[in-house]
């Protein structure tokens, strides 16, 4: 039981006195479900330790990137020889050369690769490219699709139909905002009504092929990602798959491979670091090489390609290439899922969820399925809220906030998961009595 939480008050206090909201990243926060965030001081496999001493069994995995588990031996042991030899050098080094190898050989759309430091840039940089490629401005994204803070996709639909955007967060200029064009997650008519409407003027579809940053929803069963790579195809615009969540985590080669349906253009971040701060752009070569030095269209980055941060990314993808961790993820989710659904019912909680590998969301929710933001935005935010709390006080640390997934690291034991499925049981329970 986490019960003591003194410091990680203390600290977030001290902490909101200098930094906007006590954070460097807004969902850490603890806005959407109430109570205080914890300050972590270390973290080891499947389990991350506040400054008050209490253990977690945790299912952010920073978000992602831990799906070998947190301070995994060869990771650390790969950082740190790595770190003795210098930290950065602003110039190029042969790490670059083994991670991108790496990228090309376990992602198939990928041929040239081009790396960054962070998932929005990959995105925000992927986006200039379709444009300078296309020689077109406009671009398309989806309802409450996230994919990282550029200004151009910050943007979401107003209610009502889904023409021009409006900015979604001050300091977006409108007329900026208007090149991006939103429609509903699986609804493929408002796609070819953009298209009719803005003909010859989209520059690409950005998409997150299993989107992860609304809850986890399916857009693959519907038929929607093949329908959106058919659309790229008839009207000349560039389907960019973010991967950055998936990449990865449902497959070697990410939701491309699993559902072979091949993008123009992918971002990846998260996992590709494994935990280090890496993104990378990467895709059909004649695309990539638009890009500077090759060619016109501009993008840099002083730590770009940093040493430490591709040598976590080697340890870790390298380790993901035997086909039987996947299988292993695989079993270990497919158990932790099952087992949390199956105890919503027991207590008599309308949930559903959607599970691709690792990553699953459960919403509690009447709707049958969700796969829709409009469905997402249906579920008991409050009882998640106070579902989230309870966990945390029972030693499970979820994301927090339902529109977020769980993610399995190699780490959790069948032990881990027996005990998260318990405690889930244990607060439906006493949330529902
Ligand atoms: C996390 C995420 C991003 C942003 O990556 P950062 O490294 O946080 O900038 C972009 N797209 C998707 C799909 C993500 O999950």
């Amino acid at each position: 039981m986490a019960s003591n939480i003194e410091k990680s008050r203390k600290d977030f206090q001290q902490a909101q006195k200098l930094l906007p909201g006590g954070v460097n990243s807004p969902v850490r926060a603890f806005k959407g479900v109430g109570g205080t965030p914890r300050f972590f001081d270390h973290a080891k496999g499947a389990y991350v330790t506040d400054v008050d001493g209490n253990r977690y069994i945790d299912y952010v995995g920073s978000w992602g990137p831990m799906i070998l588990g947190h301070a995994h031996d060869a990771v650390i042991k790969g950082i740190k020889e790595t770190a003795d030899k210098g930290v950065s050098f602003g110039a190029p080094c042969e790490l670059e050369i083994d991670l991108a190898e790496l990228v090309i050989d376990m992602v198939p759309s990928i041929e040239v690769v081009r790396f960054v430091s962070s998932g929005s840039e990959a995105t925000m940089s992927a986006l200039r490219l379709a444009r300078g490629f296309t020689h077109r401005d406009k671009i398309v994204k989806f309802e409450g699709g996230y994919h990282g803070h550029a200004d151009g996709l910050l943007v979401k639909a107003g209610s009502g139909a889904a023409t021009f955007g409006v900015p979604d967060s001050a300091g977006v200029p409108a007329d900026y905002a208007k090149l991006t064009l939103t429609a509903p997650f699986n609804d493929i008519d408002a796609v070819k009504k953009l298209f009719a409407e803005n003909k010859d003027e989209i520059a690409c579809i950005i998409v997150e092929p299993i989107p992860g940053n609304t809850g986890v929803m399916d857009l693959y069963s519907t038929g929607f990602l093949q329908a959106l790579r058919d659309i790229c195809d008839e009207e000349g615009s560039l389907l960019i798959f973010d991967e950055v969540m998936c990449g990865f985590r449902v497959a070697p080669g990410g939701a491309q491979e699993r559902f072979n349906i091949m993008p123009d253009l992918t971002c990846l971040g998260k996992i590709i670091g494994g935990g280090l701060p890496v993104g990378a752009y990467g895709g059909r070569e004649d695309i990539m090489r638009q890009i500077s030095p090759d060619g016109p269209v501009y993008q840099a980055g002083t730590l770009s390609g940093n040493p430490l941060a591709m040598r976590a990314g080697i340890e870790t993808l390298s380790r993901l290439r035997d086909p039987a961790v996947y299988e292993i993820l695989e079993a270990k989710s497919a158990h932790l899922f099952e087992g949390l659904l199956a105890g919503c019912k027991d207590a008599g909680v309308s949930a559903c969820g959607n599970r691709f590998g690792s990553m699953f969301t459960i919403f509690f929710t009447q709707a049958d399925s969700c796969n829709s933001y409009a469905d997402v935005c249906n579920s008991d935010l409050p009882f998640f809220g106070k579902f989230f709390n309870a966990m945390l006080n029972e030693g499970i640390y979820l994301a927090p906030s339902q529109f977020e997934a769980a993610f399995v690291s190699m780490a959790h034991t069948d032990d881990d998961i027996y005990e998260t499925i318990a405690a889930a049981s244990r607060v439906l329970a006493r949330l529902t009595t």
